[in-house]
């Protein structure tokens, strides 16, 4: 079997499925392809940050997600040892969406996955990107369904990765065999019922030795989730020998963080504790990419500040209205035009992107060690304001994409299914 698309964009995470979705209601040929089958867990604290919800809006999702998601989330804590402060969230720019609000990736990703499907894109799932080959105008790709050997393979002019962090794809392995290193963060995720956690609060954790998060979202579900170094996770094990990681983990969050064992005093976990990692901040896109990169696939902030499902559904908007703006694939992917494309693009992720992943950085650093951690609390005792100072700066109420932008790529979107009412 085989198949000539305009696009192939490979992985359906938030990036993927909103690339496929702009760019089919546009008229392209998209195929997306993704490995696993939905719903499916997975490693994240599951905050949708404000400024995505015009976005979701326009994709045709808004009305699914307010139905869905957890309590709007207007205040966030510090939490560190038997300590916290509450501050105010900033209000998003957009009035109609002030406020953030936390999805199971499980129902999420599903959501924006059928949409692409409705909007025309041709979905391989579960099947796995194995090779690429060529270059933009020409580009080969081996695909091979998972849990059999079948294979086909597709022919793009354009190709996206949207492939995530975790797994490299072929060609990158060798880079992503990095060495172990100590100072590794590991990522662990778990969901609860019946935990006692204010719904509407975001706690951040500053813990000993890595930092983490807790949310009421969908049904009432609450999910933790943090980084942990794997020195700590070593030593952690090594007490408890014989326990699994997650469980390990689970402790360790309870004796680092007396806000987190209050809230689970009386929880139920709900399925298994999931991990992930090692975690690589950074930025991996480049202006000469042939292969256009968005999402974390493009670069990664430390998701202390919840700010990675943002970009994934951002960058998706900006790499797709440079690429509408050529006009058609095949103009999009002429050498000329495609280099433009990709230099244009890394411009506007770092303009847009830049700060997020120094915020970030500097505030996981702060969070994950004693001493710094403790004169962040004490910071913030004396001045609770500066916590919600430092959510703007991680630009938690503004959006790469202004409203100009959403209706120019969008002009025939479903604005009728923006929610018309949000609780104040
Ligand atoms: C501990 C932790 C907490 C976090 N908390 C938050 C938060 O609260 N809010 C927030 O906004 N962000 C958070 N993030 C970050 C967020 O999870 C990511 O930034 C986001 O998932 C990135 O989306 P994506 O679409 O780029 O990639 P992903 O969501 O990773 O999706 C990539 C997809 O590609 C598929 N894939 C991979 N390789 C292939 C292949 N070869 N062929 C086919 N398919 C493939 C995968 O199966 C996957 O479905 C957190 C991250 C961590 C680790």
């Amino acid at each position: 079997m085989q198949q000539g698309f305009d696009v192939v964009i490979i992985g359906a995470g938030p990036a993927g499925s909103s690339a496929a979705i702009l760019l089919a209601r546009a008229g392209w040929s998209v195929a997306l392809v993704e490995k696993q089958r939905f719903p499916r867990r997975k490693v994240c604290g599951e905050c949708v940050a404000a400024s995505n919800l015009p976005l979701l809006d326009a994709l045709g999702i808004g009305r699914a997600f307010a139905d869905a998601a957890g309590a709007p989330l207007r205040r966030m804590a510090l939490m560190h040892a038997g300590e916290q402060v509450v501050a105010d969230l900033p209000a998003a720019m957009d009035a109609a969406h002030p406020w953030g609000r936390a999805l199971g990736r499980e129902v999420l990703d599903s959501l924006l996955l059928d949409q692409a499907r409705r909007s025309g894109a041709v979905i391989f799932q579960p099947w796995l990107v194995q090779a690429i080959e060529g270059g933009p105008g020409d580009w080969q790709l081996q695909l091979r369904k998972a849990e059999t050997s079948e294979s086909c393979s597709l022919e793009a002019r354009v190709a996206i990765a949207a492939h995530g962090s975790w797994e490299a794809l072929p060609s990158e392995r060798d880079e992503a065999r990095a060495m172990r290193r100590p100072s590794d963060l590991l990522a662990f995720k778990a969901n609860f019922r019946h935990a006692r956690l204010d719904q509407g609060l975001l706690p951040v954790l500053a813990l000993e030795g890595g930092y983490g998060g807790m949310v009421v979202g969908d049904d009432g579900i609450t999910t933790l989730a943090c980084c942990i170094r794997r020195d700590r996770l070593d030593a952690a094990r090594r007490e408890r020998p014989g326990l699994a990681a997650g469980e390990v983990v689970e402790r360790w969050l309870r004796r680092q963080c007396l806000g987190v064992d209050a809230a689970l005093s009386s929880a139920q976990r709900e399925g298994a504790w999931l991990a992930s990692g090692p975690l690589r901040p950074g930025v991996r896109l480049a202006a000469s990419d042939r292969l256009l990169r968005i999402g974390n696939a493009a670069g990664e902030a430390h998701p202390i500040v919840g700010e990675g499902m943002s970009m994934a559904l951002q960058s998706a908007w900006l790499l797709c209205a440079r690429l509408l703006a050529a006009g058609s694939a095949t103009e999009a992917a002429s050498a000329d035009r495609h280099a433009r494309i990709a230099a244009g693009y890394a411009a506007d992720w770092r303009h847009h992107f830049r700060q997020r992943l120094f915020i970030a950085a500097s505030f996981a650093q702060a969070a994950s060690r004693p001493a710094s951690a403790r004169l962040l609390m004490t910071i913030a005792q004396r001045l609770p304001a500066l916590l919600t100072v430092g959510a703007r700066w991680s630009s938690k109420d503004r959006s790469a994409i202004d409203a100009a932008s959403i209706r120019r790529m969008t002009p025939t979107a479903a604005w009728h299914d923006r929610p018309t009412t949000t609780p104040s």
